[in-house]
C-alpha cells in the first residue's frame, strides 16, 4: 500500500476490536507509516488519539517488531504525569492501533511556530517538565533517541506530554550504541561519530540530553543552533559543537539559561551534563528568601514606598521605547529589538508554513537575515546591507 493510502480507514474486519469500541474521527498527525487519528470511545464517549500502524506496505517484520519494542517501553514508562499514556492496543496482521490520551493542544512544533519564540518563564516550565519525564525515562535505563519538539505534545492546560518512543532503546548495562537514528538537526556529535569513523565508541543515553540542548536553544530564539542550508556543513558544525549564544537574538536573554545550553551542548558526551544534574541547574531553582527578622514598622513603610516606585517606574518603561537611531536602523534593523520582533514575526505570518515537521531545520532559514553571496540582491548594487532570504525548503 502506498503511504498515501495510509489515510483511508483500513479494512474494519482486519481490526474489529478497534472499531467496535472507538469511532475514528479527523487526521491530527502523520508519521513514517503511521496516520494518528482523533477517536472517540463509544462507551464512554471519552476523546483519545490513535496512531494506526500500516504494516502492509513493509516486506520484513521491522516496522512490527518497531511498534512491539515501542508498546513495550511505553509500559515501561506509564504512569508518569509528563509521559504518554497508552490505553489500548489492537493488532492485526496489516494494521496495529495504539490507543493514546488525547493531547488537545498538539505539538510543541506547532505552538512554536504560532508563537515565533518562548520566554525564559515559559522555557523553564516546558523544559523542566521534559527533564522530569527524561528522568523518569533514563532512570529505567531506556533511551529515547528521537526528541524534538513535534514529539513533544500539549495537554489541554500545556503540559508536556513525551511521545513517540519509536526509536526508543532498553540498554544492558555498559551498552552502547552503533545504529544512525533520529532527526539531522538533533542527532548529538557521538551518534555521528559512531556512524562515520571506524572504530568510534558509539554512545549512549547522553545523546538525549545534547537534543534536549538544542529544544531549549530553539525555544528560546526560534532558530535551532547548527542550522546551514547545506546539510554536510551543519553536520560538521553538530560535530564541531559549532554554534553561538552571541547572535542578536541572545542579547536579551538572561545567562543562566546560557549557562546550561553550553553545559548541554557539550561535544564529549562523559563531559555533558546528566539529566540528575540539570534538575539541580539555577535555571531550574526558584530562589525562596524566607528570613526571620523582627516586625520594624518605619522599614517596612519605607520598603513598601520603594517597591511602589519601583512597579511604577517599570510599568512605565513598557511605554518608552529604545532609542533608536536611524543610522543603525539604515544599516542594521535586526539589531534593534523592537524592529527585530516585528520583522520575525512577520517573516513567521507570511512564511511560518514553510517551516516542514520532522526536520526542523528549514526554521532557522526564517531567520537568516545576511546576504546569500550565490544569488543577486535584487534592488542592491551589491552592497553588504541586510537582507532576510527566505529559502522555501
Ligand atoms: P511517528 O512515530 O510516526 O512520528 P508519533 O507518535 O510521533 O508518530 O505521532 C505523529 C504525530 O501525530 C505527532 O507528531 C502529533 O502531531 C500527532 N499525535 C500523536 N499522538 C498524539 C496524541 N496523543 N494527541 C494528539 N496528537 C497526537
Ligand atoms: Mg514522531
Amino acid at each position: 500500500m502506498a503511504v498515501d493510502d495510509v489515510d483511508a480507514l483500513p479494512d474494519r474486519n482486519a481490526a474489529k476490536g478497534f472499531y467496535s469500541k472507538y469511532e475514528p474521527k479527523e487526521v491530527l498527525g502523520r508519521g513514517g507509516c503511521s496516520v494518528v487519528r482523533r477517536c472517540i470511545e463509544k462507551e464512554t464517549g471519552q476523546e483519545f488519539a490513535a496512531k494506526i500502524i500500516d504494516l502492509s506496505d513493509s516486506s520484513d517484520t521491522s516496522i512490527l517488531e518497531g511498534t512491539q519494542r515501542e508498546v513495550q517501553i511505553l509500559r515501561l514508562v506509564a504512569g508518569h504525569p509528563y509521559i504518554i499514556e497508552l490505553h489500548d492496543v489492537f493488532e492485526s496482521s496489516t494494521f496495529i492501533f495504539l490507543v493514546f490520551e488525547l493531547c488537545k493542544n498538539g505539538e510543541l512544533f506547532d505552538y512554536l511556530t504560532s508563537v515565533v519564540t518562548l520566554s525564559e518563564k515559559k522555557t523553564k516550565t516546558i523544559m523542566k517538565q521534559l527533564m522530569e519525564a527524561l528522568k523518569h525515562v533514563h532512570n529505567q535505563s531506556i533511551v529515547h533517541r528521537d526528541l524534538k519538539p513535534e514529539n513533544i505534545l500539549l495537554d489541554d492546560n500545556y503540559n508536556v506530554k513525551l511521545t513517540d518512543f519509536g526509536f526508543a532503546k532498553i540498554l544492558t548495562p555498559g551498552e552502547t550504541l552503533m545504529e544512525l537514528c533520529g532527526t539531522p538537526g538533533y542527532l548529538a556529535p557521538e551518534l555521528l561519530r559512531s556512524n562515520m569513523i571506524e572504530g568510534a565508541p558509539g554512545y549512549g543515553m547522553e545523546v538525549d540530553l545534547w537534543a534536549c540542548g538544542v529544544i531549549m536553544y530553539t525555544l528560546l530564539v526560534g532558530c535551532p543552533p547548527f542550522w546551514h542550508r547545506k546539510q554536510m556543513v551543519m553536520i560538521r558544525n553538530i560535530m564541531e559543537g559549532k554554534y553561538s549564544l552571541q547572535t542578536p537574538e541572545w542579547d536579551d536573554i538572561t545567562d543562566t539559561p546560557k549557562d546550561l545550553i553550553s553545559k548541554l551542548l557539550v561535544v564529549d558526551p562523559q563531559k555533558r551534563i546528566t539529566v540528575t544534574e540539570v534538575m539541580q541547574h539555577p535555571f531550574f531553582q526558584t530562589v525562596k528568601v524566607s528570613v526571620e527578622r523582627p516586625f520594624n514598622a518605619r522599614k517596612k513603610f519605607q520598603f513598601t514606598i520603594l517597591v511602589v516606585r519601583a512597579m511604577v517606574r517599570i510599568q512605565r518603561l513598557r511605554f518608552t521605547p529604545e532609542p533608536l537611531s536611524l543610522a543603525t536602523a539604515r544599516v542594521d534593523p535586526y539589531r534593534l529589538k523592537a524592529l527585530r520582533k516585528v520583522l520575525d514575526q512577520c517573516a513567521f505570518r507570511v512564511y511560518g508554513h514553510w517551516v516542514k515537521k520532522g526536520e526542523g531545520q528549514d526554521r532557522a532559514a526564517l531567520f537568516q537575515n545576511y546576504p546569500k553571496m550565490d544569488r543577486p540582491i535584487i534592488g542592491s548594487s551589491n552592497g553588504p546591507g541586510p537582507q532576510f532570504v527566505l529559502t522555501p525548503a
